[in-house]
Formats: structure tokens, sequence, C-alpha cells
């Protein structure tokens, strides 16, 4: 098997190449990161008339924006128990309801900005793989757009024995995520940003104006965002020892159209509700799955196998399927899960460890963390119980990996008979 570079990549709609930041440049605002997070706040501001430069140390779509699963639904990396626990039944409610219009605001932009590369397919199916549905039932009853499936309706569905329970969520929603965050990017200069690729930030200033230098220029501003995900390095130590990065894998199979559409007998994505999540959709007549995490890199033809085993046991007929495609990608996680938005310094943000639900947050967090610079609104306040907490280093890594494992096993205890 050979892994040639990821599958949106080879499919994306456009590849602008931008120059790299040269010599001294002022603006209003300083954006460092060049993914969803970045890009959003970069539009956000800029649709209100503001100044805006963003900074990408490789290229747009580097990150865990252009490697995605491409998966837009409701709620956040952290579940609603423990939201909950830190912002109370308010704060939670008004939590839960921003990652709704997170989910909105994905689908305006690719209407307003006519990202018709990444138009939406509509739905995901929430399964489950051990024998309890009440709590589901009851979570879909009375709400428009979900429906509880039993075992029968999935099976209708997907030609597994697998999954006994789940939800139909026809709110949710997925797309090509390299091109939506290409024509993010198209759409932020139409408006006036200035991107430049190439360009890591190497060194920053933090004061009453805000410089941010990279290897041929500097950028003086009067705010500066720091929206570097997984790929944090030390540039803003907090931010750094606050960041877990976490890598998850993605596989794409060779094209079968007419075996998948036998096996998977709906446009929907698949999600099953295991800690250990795997998560997979049927595009162009290919099988794109994504799931395992771990906390040093492993290899992605390694992992691929380990993807390609999940797929065949949920599905035997597809065992014979090869592999085309295969990537990891970085997430950013705090320890509490939650994104991190907030304010590092007078004029200097963070917008951060979206972990691995970031479409809809990016695109609420964005629009959050712009009214808040321009002093719109206060909501970022919602974030606040979520802030720069130590993620342990080195050791947080190890509990990081070994609570996943620990999860696994409880996966699977849960499954057996
Ligand atoms: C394989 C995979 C599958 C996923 N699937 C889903 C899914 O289906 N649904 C979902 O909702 N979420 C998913 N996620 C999570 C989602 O992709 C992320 O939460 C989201 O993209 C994070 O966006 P970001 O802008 O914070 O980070 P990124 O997209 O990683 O962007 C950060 C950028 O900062 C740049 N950078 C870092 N340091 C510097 C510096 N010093 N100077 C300049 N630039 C710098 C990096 O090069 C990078 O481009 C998945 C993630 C992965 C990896």
């Amino acid at each position: 098997m050979s892994y040639p570079a990821t599958f949106y990549a080879e499919t994306r709609a456009d590849r602008a190449d931008r120059p790299a930041l040269q010599g001294a440049h002022e603006t209003d605002t300083v954006i460092v990161g060049g993914g969803l997070a970045g890009l959003t706040t970069a539009l956000e501001l800029a649709k209100e008339g503001v100044k805006v430069t963003l900074l990408e140390a490789e290229s747009i779509g580097f990150g865990a924006s252009g490697r995605n699963g491409g998966i837009v639904s409701a709620e956040y990396a952290c579940g609603a128990a423990g939201i909950r626990a830190r912002a109370g039944a308010a704060g939670a409610a008004r939590l839960a309801a921003l990652s709704r219009e997170g989910v909105r605001r994905l689908r305006d932009h690719i209407a307003e900005f006519a990202i018709a590369e990444a138009a939406p397919t509509p739905g995901l199916l929430h399964l489950r793989r051990f024998d309890q549905g009440a709590d589901l039932e009851a979570e879909a009853g009375g709400h428009e757009g979900l429906t509880y499936l039993n075992a029968r309706a999935i099976g209708e569905r997907l030609a597994t024995r697998r999954y006994l329970h789940g939800i139909e969520d026809r709110t949710a929603f997925h797309i090509h995520p390299l091109n939506y965050l290409r024509g993010l990017a198209r759409a932020a200069e139409r408006l006036g940003v200035t991107i430049h690729e190439s360009s890591p930030a190497t060194g920053v200033e933090l004061g009453a104006t805000q410089v941010v230098a990279t290897a041929q220029g500097r950028v003086t501003a009067r705010q500066a965002v720091f929206a570097t995900g997984g790929y944090t390095g030390p540039l803003v130590p907090r931010l750094r020892r606050a960041v877990l990065p976490i890598a998850t894998y993605m596989m794409v199979t060779e094209p079968a159209p007419e075996l998948l559409a036998e096996v998977i007998r709906t446009p929907m994505a698949v999600l099953d509700d295991r800690r250990a999540s795997d998560y997979y959709r049927v595009v162009g007549g290919r099988m794109i799955w994504g799931g395992r995490i771990t906390t040093r890199a492993a290899s992605d033809a390694g992992v691929a196998a380990d993807l390609h085993r999940a797929m065949a046991e949920v599905y035997p007929r597809l065992q014979g399927l090869r592999v085309s495609h295969a990537w990891s990608g970085l997430m950013g996680y705090a320890t509490h899960r939650m994104p991190q938005i907030g304010q590092l310094a007078t004029g200097a943000w963070h917008i951060t460890a979206f972990g691995g639900h970031g479409l809809n947050t990016t695109a609420m967090a964005g629009k959050v963390l712009a009214e808040a610079m321009l002093g719109q609104s206060d909501r970022i306040r919602d974030f606040a119980p979520f802030g720069l907490t130590w993620a342990g280093g080195i050791a947080g890594l190890a509990v990081a990996q070994l609570t996943y494992w620990g999860l696994q096993a409880q996966d699977r205890w849960r499954e057996r008979g």
C-alpha cells in the first residue's frame, strides 16, 4: 500500500499560493494560524471593517481544518455533564445554544460566500453498539430533526448488525472540509484580509501595541489573535502549556460505488457513540473512515491498517476494499475538553483547543471572539469557566493516552455479548 497526500488535497477546488511576509507592516489586527479558528475570526472582523493580516506557518489547510472528517453537528468535544459541572445549568444551556449557532453559521457561510464545492450533504446517524436505547429515545423525542432508530431501522440504512440503537440527526450534515476552508480564505481576501503563507510567527511582543515577527518580517497591530490549534508551539508559552496535541487518523478506500451503495444505503454520515468512536461516510463512491487517537505520532500506514480492520469488523463485505489514502492530523485539546476562547492580555486574544469537534465550534467562536474584540457583546464570558488550565506537559500526554486506552476497554466491556 502506498499513501499519497490527503484525499481532500487531490479533490480540492483550487489552491492559491500566497507570498510569505516580508518587511515591516502595520495593521489593526494580526492573526497567527490559518485554520478555521483564525480564518473565521479574520472574516468576522473584516466584515466589520477591521484591517486584518493573517500569518500561516505552512499553507491554508495544512492543519486539522484541512484534514478532518467533515462532519458538522452541534455540541462540543466535552459532553453535556462535563460542561454543566463547570458552567452550571444556565451556562451549559447557553453553550449548547452557541454550539447549534455554530452549525447554522457554517451552513450560512457556505451559502453567503457561495462555496459550492463544499455544499452540505444532510444527515448524521449517531449509533450505539450496546443494547440500551431508552435515553436515545428520550433525547430524540419531540426534537424536530431528530428520530430515534431501532436495530431494524438501522439495518434498513446500513448492512451491519453492529448497531442496536441510534438517532438520525437531520440538523447535522457533512462537507468537503478543505474546500470549505479555502472558500473562507477567498471570502476573507475579498473582504480585504491579507494572508501570508509560509510565514511561521517566531517572536511576539505584547503590550500597548502587539508585534508578531517572522523570519523575514514583522507586523505591528493594535490587537493580536493566536489560533494555532494542535500545532501550537512555544510562541506564547501560556498557550503551549494549556493545549495537548492529540493525533487522530483518516483513511479513504479505493472507489467501489456499487458495493458501497449496497452496504451504506444512506447519503448520511455515520458516527458511533463510543468514547473512542469511528466516523465515516461514502463520498464519490469511496469510504472515508476516521477514528483512533494517539498522543505520540503513529505511522499513518499502521493506523490505516487499524482503521481498515475497524471497517471490516463492522462491514465484513468491505474486507477486500483497499486503502488508497491515509493521513493523520493534530487536534488541540484542553484538559477540560472545551474550546479556550479568551484574552491573554490587553489586546491579545486566543481561540484554540477545539478538539475533535471543531467545525461548528470554530464557526461560532470566530464570531463570538470578534464581538468581544469589537466590544459588541460579552458572549465570550460563557467560555470563562474553561480557561487556559495547565495541560500537564509530557505527563498530561501520558495521562491522555492512558485515559483513551481505558475508555476503549470500557467500550469493549459494554459491547461484550
Ligand atoms: C483527522 C481529524 C478529523 C476530524 N474530524 C472532525 C469532524 O468530522 N468534525 C469536526 O467538527 N471536527 C473534526 N476534527 C476537529 C477539527 O478539524 C479541529 O477542531 C479544527 O479544524 C481546529 O481548527 P484550528 O483552526 O483551531 O486548528 P488548525 O486547523 O490545526 O489550524 C492551526 C494552524 O495554525 C498554524 N500555526 C501553528 N503555529 C503557527 C505559527 N507559529 N505561525 C503561524 N501559523 C502557525 C498551523 O500551521 C495550522 O495551519 C477533526 C480533526 C482531525 C485532525
